[in-house]
């Protein structure tokens, strides 16, 4: 073993020895606005037995260019608290509904605390099969302005899209087809 290569090998030791004996941090922030969001995600995690508890997260209102989504962005890194921005302008929130308001929260936490990824595929009826589509998050929310023969109202559709979120193998719902 030349010098080099044991000097580098122990630098690696010296780091890896680092990462393991720091503490995670762990931090709640999360404003009185959204909140009552995250409060029926953990109801939702309740009715499916689900351990996971939300004591570790950051939401703050802001805008973002790291991400794709307009009108939120999670930041999940190892070892560090996941983030949650959401921009407060009229169209993401300050005019939205509490349906869609939940929509936008829930996406969010799906990328962050679910580790979900877009999912872009649609139904034969042209409804996205996801809340985790990249292109409009309100799948239960009645929409603002009705555009010619879509439906509107699709609050009767949050169930099947919750499951999904939860579970990607949900089969189609009936309004699927
Ligand atoms: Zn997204």
């Amino acid at each position: 073993m030349r010098p080099g290569t044991r000097l580098l090998l122990f630098f690696l030791t010296l780091l890896t020895g680092c990462q393991r004996t720091e503490p995670a941090a762990t931090t709640y922030a999360v404003p009185a606005d959204v909140e009552p969001y995250i409060q029926s995600f953990r109801d939702e995690l309740k009715k499916r037995n689900n351990p996971l508890a939300i004591d570790n997260l950051i939401v703050t209102f802001g805008t973002s260019q790291q991400s794709e989504d307009v009108c939120g962005t999670c930041l999940a890194q190892a070892g560090q608290t996941p983030r949650i921005t959401i921009n407060p302008d009229d169209f993401c929130w300050a005019k939205a509904s509490t349906n869609e308001r939940e929509c936008l929260v829930f996406h969010e936490l799906g990328h962050c605390l679910l580790g979900r990824a877009h999912q872009s595929s649609r139904f034969s009826n042209h409804a996205y099969t996801s809340l985790m589509n990249p292109d409009d998050v309100a799948v239960y929310a009645t929409c603002r302005y009705p555009i010619g023969d879509d439906v509107c109202d699709k609050r009767s559709r949050r169930a099947y899209y919750i499951d999904e979120l939860f579970d990607s193998t949900t089969p189609a719902p009936a309004w699927s087809k």
